[in-house]
């Protein structure tokens, strides 16, 4: 599916992916191969989805052509992300860390108006697709633990510009779990409301009190830790999010895998793949919430957050 499409028709989103990436944090993981990462989106199509937010951001090695093939050919609707990760996910003398806030601002609002021209020294650019005819949809900041450095201030500053002219939908990057209010307050300050940000990776904090105190604030909860058992086995995220519905919060989570690295991709040669969420998490997510709250999780929460709001 290409082009703008309403977020009420989007069906069930995971809402974070990558299909493109590299970063020096994530040595001989690079995804880079737009055919393997083309079939890794048909398995996740086949295991339940309609949507999914390819959540690299610029200067990873994000190919919005390649994006674009990978969703005419998957039947997957993918929102392209802009914005930017932490610093540490860029090499030395990388440009996007060096670059003040006001070029940040331009870069990331031309990325969500006019089209995603090409990733800042992200390589190989995918041929044949006019850059500029793949717009992105979302904007993300990065931060480190317990640590928001003069870089993510400026990303931050960047992000709020770049919202308060299109309304664009944020995603944050919180490593571990941390500074997630620290992280609202800041946005809040620069003009973006918890209730348009979704704080990816939550759960590799699985603190269900917290959870719903993000979530009274407005805030998205970004559960997409499953599969990663060597921190918290699946388990404990089923429990922390049933805490989560229990409390009333069901109507703030979203559920992705970022699953990220291709030694974890089926068509790379790894495991468990995409597959994954849709085949072995949602179900067990099913018996625990029931349907009508992995509908809202999968459905409306992700659609109340995509939509660009002026
Ligand atoms: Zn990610």
């Amino acid at each position: 599916m290409l082009g703008d499409v309403p977020a009420g028709d989007l069906g069930r989103v995971d809402y974070h992916e990558h299909f493109f990436q590299r970063s020096p944090l994530l040595p001989g993981e690079d995804l880079d191969d737009e055919e393997l990462s083309g079939r890794e989106a048909v398995l996740l199509r086949r295991s339940g989805f309609e949507a999914v937010v390819d959540a690299t951001p610029l200067g990873l090695g994000r190919d919005a052509p390649g994006v674009a093939r990978i969703s005419r050919a998957s039947g997957l609707a993918v929102v392209l992300t802009t914005g930017a990760h932490r610093s540490a996910h860029y090499p030395p003398g990388h440009p996007v860390p060096a670059a003040p806030s006001a070029v940040l601002a331009r870069r990331f609002t031309t990325d969500l108006v006019e089209g995603a021209a090409e990733d800042l020294h992200g390589g190989a650019q995918g041929a044949g697709e006019p850059a500029g005819a793949v717009r992105a949809g979302v904007l993300k900041v990065g931060i480190d633990y317990w640590r928001i450095d003069g870089f993510a201030h400026r990303v931050v500053e960047a992000v709020a510009a770049a919202h308060e002219r299109t309304g664009a939908p944020v995603v944050v990057h919180l490593e571990h779990g941390s500074a997630a209010h620290e992280v609202l307050d800041l946005l809040g300050a620069a003009g973006v409301a918890p209730a348009r940000v979704a704080l990816a990776h939550v759960d590799r904090n699985p603190d269900p009190g917290l959870h719903v105190s993000l979530a009274e604030r407005g805030a998205y909860l970004g559960y997409d830790g499953a599969a990663r058992h060597r921190t918290h086995p699946d388990s404990v995220l089923l429990d922390c999010l049933s805490r989560v519905v229990e409390a009333g919060a069901g109507a703030r989570v979203l559920l992705g895998g970022d699953v990220a690295r291709r030694s974890r991709y089926v068509a790379y040669g790894g495991m468990p793949g995409l597959a994954y969420l849709g085949e072995r998490f949602v179900p067990r997510l099913q018996l625990a919430v029931g349907a009508a709250a992995v509908d809202a999780v999968l459905r409306d929460n992700p659609a109340r957050w995509l939509t660009w709001v002026r």
